[in-house]
């Protein structure tokens, strides 16, 4: 809980929010809801595998969504897995603990984002390093606000890194997922 309360804050001083703001999280941007929190507010085709960051507050100010140009920091210190298309933008998947044996157990999914080109598998980040800006949604005339998604993936297996992708994060035989909003 605490680290995801110290990356909401980080989150808004990268880029300058306001010195007293509040998250807004509606029902559907929880881990494990079916609800949307989108267009018509219908259900999701399946339970969704994080958290959705989008809306703040300043002080009394009215509730905003992030801008689309709103700058991502890295959690933690730590090593960059894989770098993978999502639905809207780009997924980068990070390790942030140790890596036993050439086999990261749990990895961080930053998603819904445009990544500097730079940013490689291989590469290490530092705690607070800028690793992208979030997704212009408009490019697709997509219904979604810009927005940060984060799973946080315990691995039950050794996978190739490049298998770290969309394609695996929501199989549920193969991966656990753990409440970012706990970490
Ligand atoms: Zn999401």
């Amino acid at each position: 809980m605490k680290r995801f309360a110290q990356y909401l804050a980080v989150l808004a001083k990268t880029n300058a929010l306001g010195k007293q703001v509040d998250w807004l999280f509606y029902p559907g941007m929880l881990q494990e809801s079916r609800a949307k929190w989108w267009d018509d507010f219908a259900w999701r085709p399946k339970a969704h595998e994080g958290v959705d960051i989008c809306f703040y507050r300043q002080g009394q100010e009215k509730i905003t969504p992030l801008a689309k140009d709103t700058r991502v920091p890295a959690m933690d210190k730590g090593l960059i897995l894989n770098r993978c298309e999502d639905f809207l933008g780009e997924s980068l998947v990070i390790t942030h603990g140790k890596i036993d044996d050439d086999f990261p157990r749990v990895v961080l999914v930053y998603s819904h984002l445009e990544i500097d080109k730079t940013l490689v598998p291989g590469n290490w980040v530092e705690k607070g390093e800028i690793i992208a800006r979030l997704f212009d949604t408009g490019k697709k005339q997509s219904k979604l606000l810009s927005h940060l998604h984060l799973s946080c993936i315990e691995l039950m297996d050794k996978i190739p890194l490049e298998d770290l992708n969309w394609k695996l994060f929501p199989d549920r035989k193969k991966i656990n997922l753990i409440n970012p909003v706990f970490l």
